[in-house]
């Protein structure tokens, strides 16, 4: 069957999305016709200009409103400027905070690195981490990274540039199963993981 044009587009702009395959976006794109004009509207206005409204915190690199220069978790002052945990993305930032017994600050490096893809240091915010490590009062530096092959790369990385800096440096402990992603581990795993993080020697 041949949908009509405006349909067929919304069907496949949803399965571009990742974790949506066709039967799921046939059936999304059917509720959307199906439940009236406001739902639709809610979608709508919740992508339009999505891009321009959000930026960058100039501190942690984590995501934030357009025209903040710094996220909510860098201006909290209840939270400890000594304590920083490093990790790959946004997401993992929201699994930390989803477990609610993290009270340090973020830094995230927008990505991992890659040998493989090409990925190196300048590509990641590693130059920034060391200057906000020359900078400011920073205690501890946790690598939050996940325990995958460029997980391990980047720890290791991230702790041959740092441990000459005097800067303590520990990684996740135990309890994050090997190939892992933060994003999926319950939250006392990443609890366990993080009050047993070891110092990377
Ligand atoms: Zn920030």
């Amino acid at each position: 069957m041949i949908l009509p044009q405006p349909l067929q587009k919304l069907i496949n702009a949803f399965e571009r999305l990742p974790g949506i395959g066709p039967k799921t976006a046939s059936r999304l794109a059917f509720y959307l016709l199906r439940s009236g004009d406001e739902a639709a509207q809610e979608l709508s206005d919740a992508l339009d200009g999505l891009r321009e409204k959000i930026a960058f915190c100039e501190q942690c690199f984590n995501i934030t409103e357009a025209g903040r220069s710094r996220c909510q978790i860098c201006e909290d002052p209840n939270r400890d400027g000594n304590l920083l945990c490093v990790v790959a993305d946004t997401l993992n930032v929201l699994a930390f905070e989803r477990t609610e017994g993290f009270k340090g600050k973020y830094h995230v490096l927008q990505g991992l690195l890659s040998p493989i893809e090409g990925i190196g240091p300048d590509d990641l915010k590693i130059a920034q981490l060391l200057s906000r490590i020359k900078a400011e009062d920073i205690r501890e530096v946790i690598i939050a990274t996940n325990p995958s092959m460029e997980g391990d790369t980047t720890a290791l990385y991230l702790r041959q540039r740092l441990q000459p800096m005097g800067v303590k440096v520990t990684r996740l402990g135990l309890g994050l199963p090997v190939g892992g992603d933060l994003d999926y581990a319950d939250q006392n795993t990443i609890l366990r993981a993080l009050s047993g993080r070891q110092e990377m020697s």
